[in-house]
């Protein structure tokens, strides 16, 4: 086994395969391995609604597939956000309806277009599918609508667009994300990925709903993970015109939702106080911690309008995101710094319990305060 021959070549995977940098979760652990609290990956911070753990465990036996078409959790999701059902493709994650949207409609030579400081995965669902990415310059972190529609081409198939946006925080309006779809070739796919919707007050609502159900180039995605709190259940959907989602199904995997994956998700859309609850948390302690780190003055820190789970911070002074990160690590926090994606200034803070934010907050103020 151990003798290699150099004379036979090896399976060679393809050249836009081996360009992908493979996605980087957030940690839960420090540099040594011990556990840290962990407010690097944007998960519920209160858990997971109760209704939906006691729904995980009263699923059918593990021996039977799961329903292929998610027939009960689709009406319920359609039911809910006013859509047709038919209209409703299920994914493992969101991030399974993102590729299969990459993968859908484009191929080698195409184009793809995100903004600078999206979403990691457009990249790596572009590369996947042999298309090109190509990144659009921000304005000053957010979405720049005009930046984007400048490099549409007769090349373009797909533009991703983050709806509060990751790592950023930020948000289109209604009237923006219309006249990004309004400027936009109509054989030009654009998925507006919702993952944070859920945390946007109702009356700022982006107007995504009512373009998929109306046109025929949009796709709005919506995931599980994140204010239901089942990220490890690995479920999200996707909504758009018919032709969309049955070149969806045509592709995704037969099963791609699990058994305890349907269960827990139709109890969790049920539980709207737990919902409600997880909003109303986010919205105050998102306010408050941004509140403290205003309050410090002059230590260059500054935290980016959010509309989601979680801030993004930019280290401008002399304390720099990296020592920010290393100290917040020696007193138990672990947070997310991204280097990789061209952030190196910033760290992310996933809004967490009270005492949590409250501890990271104290601790940002005396290392800002140390470093001068
Ligand atoms: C977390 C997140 C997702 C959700 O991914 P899942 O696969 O559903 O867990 C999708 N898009 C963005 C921008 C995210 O931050």
């Amino acid at each position: 086994m151990s003798e290699t021959t150099t004379s036979k070549p090896a399976p060679a995977p393809k050249p836009w395969i081996e360009a992908i940098h493979a996605y980087v979760p957030g940690k839960s652990a420090g540099a040594d391995g011990r556990p840290l609290i962990k407010l690097s990956a944007n998960e519920n911070p209160l858990g997971t609604s109760e209704a939906a753990l006691a729904a995980r465990l009263q699923t059918v036996p593990p021996s039977l597939y799961p329903d292929p078409d998610s027939r009960a959790l689709r009406e319920a999701i359609a039911a809910r956000h006013g859509l047709e059902a038919a209209r409703v493709v299920m994914g493992t994650g969101s991030d399974e309806i993102l590729n299969l949207a990459a993968q859908g409609y484009a191929g080698p030579g195409d184009e793809v277009i995100y903004v600078r400081y999206g979403f990691a995965v457009y990249d790596i669902a572009a590369r996947r599918c042999g298309a090109t990415p190509v990144v659009a310059p921000d304005a000053d972190y957010g979405t720049d609508v005009d930046a984007l529609l400048g490099l549409v081409t007769e090349k373009t198939r797909v533009v991703f667009l983050a709806n509060p946006n990751n790592p950023t925080g930020s948000y289109l309006p209604k009237g923006e994300i219309a006249r990004l779809h309004a400027a936009l070739p109509s054989d030009v796919l654009l998925v507006i990925d919702q993952a944070y919707g859920e945390y946007v007050p109702a009356e700022d609502e982006d107007g995504a709903f009512a373009l998929a159900a109306t046109h025929e180039n949009v796709l709005v995605t919506r995931t599980f993970s994140k204010i239901f709190g089942l990220a490890g259940e690995r479920v999200g959907w996707g909504t758009g015109a018919p032709a969309i989602i049955d070149t969806l199904n045509r592709i995704r995997g037969p099963f791609n939702v699990s058994v305890t994956a349907q269960a827990s998700a139709l109890a969790a859309l049920g539980d709207t106080a737990f919902i409600e609850r997880s909003y109303t948390h986010n919205l105050e302690e998102r306010a408050r911690f941004v509140g403290k780190l205003e309050a410090l003055g002059n230590h260059g820190l500054r935290p980016l309008p959010s509309q989601a789970n979680f801030v993004l911070v930019l280290f401008e002074g002399a304390l720099s995101a990296e020592a920010a990160y290393n100290g917040l690590a020696e007193r138990g926090y672990i947070v997310r710094w991204l280097p990789g994606q061209g952030l190196p200034q910033a760290l992310r803070f996933t809004i967490g319990k009270r005492v949590d934010m409250d501890a990271m907050a104290d601790a940002l103020a005396e290392m800002a305060e140390a470093a001068g």
